[in-house]
């Protein structure tokens, strides 16, 4: 058995075509949507996260506004800088990249961003929004995973779930939406015991624990969905032969670069799973493409409406009852 690949370029794609409709519908009342991303310092792989949602901005045809304060910002200085968006006209979201230099109070700045503009969702007010079932901003990673699942028709309602890692900006977040769709969530993080007893237990599993093939065939029930939020540079050659010792065009990728990269899935799971996401070209795909779903959403909510295309990967209506 192989599984099937949710492929997210196929997802991104029906993604953009719907909401090109509604930017069209925008631009011809006179509005463009505005991103603000915010890059501190000379983080490499930052930097590449911004230049690929700056020219997802560009592809769409929305505004979009470049930030980039010295590592040496202080706080205050930079939370000054967001104010100044937050008043801004023609800037509808605000992204703040992180992780930020580690002397910058990280959660003061992304309070600082109005909720209104939280594009990433990362604000306490859309973190509550999304706790309690009301509209708000919700995080661009987990918005994308329920898109792949709604869009590759899989079951929730009653499907057990099992997220493996509860960060704020993924684990939890992801774990919520999941029960707003009707699933049965279990979360699992470092402490939890006997983990692939636990997660074998699942129809569908989530990995984001940032830990390079972690999740090997033993975790994974046979036809379970398995979508891979991991993200992994991998650099040492044993490392990747352990990974990759029947995917001889990913060996020569690594041998190549020197470096690849990898999720939390161990590859040979596509053997076990019914369904599963590559890494590249899986999640990744999905959380560029919620960020402009979340910035042309702030754009209409501003002016004082409400869109479908643009709530996509936020609960629906029925989970909020
Ligand atoms: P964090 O480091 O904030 O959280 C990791 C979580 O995984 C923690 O809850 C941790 O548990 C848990 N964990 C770590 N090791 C284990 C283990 N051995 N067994 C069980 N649980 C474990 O990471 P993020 O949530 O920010 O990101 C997770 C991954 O997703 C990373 O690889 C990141 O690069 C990737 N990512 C990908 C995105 C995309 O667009 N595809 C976007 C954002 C992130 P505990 O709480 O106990 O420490």
């Amino acid at each position: 058995m192989s599984a099937r690949i949710l492929q997210g370029s196929e997802f991104r794609e029906q993604i953009y075509a719907e909401l090109r409709a509604e930017i069209e519908s925008l631009r011809s009342a006179g509005i463009i949507p505005g991103l603000a991303a915010v890059l501190v310092g000379e983080n490499p792989a930052s930097k590449i996260y911004v230049r690929n949602k700056i020219a997802a901005c560009e592809q769409l045809g929305l505004y979009s506004d470049n930030i980039s304060p010295p590592a040496s910002i202080r706080t205050e200085e930079l939370l000054a800088e967001i104010e100044q968006l937050n008043a801004r006209d023609n800037i509808d979201g605000i992204l703040v990249q992180t992780p930020l230099p580690s002397h910058i109070d990280t959660k003061r700045i992304l309070e600082g961003v109005s909720p209104q503009k939280d594009v990433d969702g990362f604000h306490p007010t859309n973190l509550g929004n999304l706790v309690t079932g009301r509209p708000g901003f919700v995080a661009c990673t987990p918005a994308g995973v329920m898109e792949i699942l709604r869009r590759s028709g899989t079951q929730l309602e009653g499907a057990r779930a099992v997220v493996m890692g509860r960060s704020d900006i993924v684990g939890k977040p992801m774990a919520l939406l999941l029960m707003h769709g009707n699933a049965t969530v279990t979360i699992c993080h470092s402490k939890t015991r006997n983990l692939p007893a636990v997660v074998r237990e699942a129809d569908i599993v989530v990995a984001a624990m940032g830990r390079a093939g972690m999740v090997t065939g033993e975790y994974i029930r046979p036809g379970a969905t398995v979508i891979d939020v991991g993200m992994n540079q991998v650099t040492d050659a044993a490392e990747a032969e352990r990974l990759f010792a029947r995917f001889p065009a990913r060996l020569e990728v690594f041998r190549r670069n020197g470096s690849i990269l990898v999720g939390d899935v161990h590859p040979d799971v596509v053997e076990v799973a019914g369904a599963l996401t590559p890494v590249p070209g899986g999640v990744g795909l999905l959380t560029i493409a919620m960020l402009m779903c979340n910035t042309v959403r702030a754009a209409r909510l501003r002016r004082g409406g409400e869109s479908r295309a643009s709530r996509m990967g936020a609960p629906s209506e029925a989970a909020r009852r």
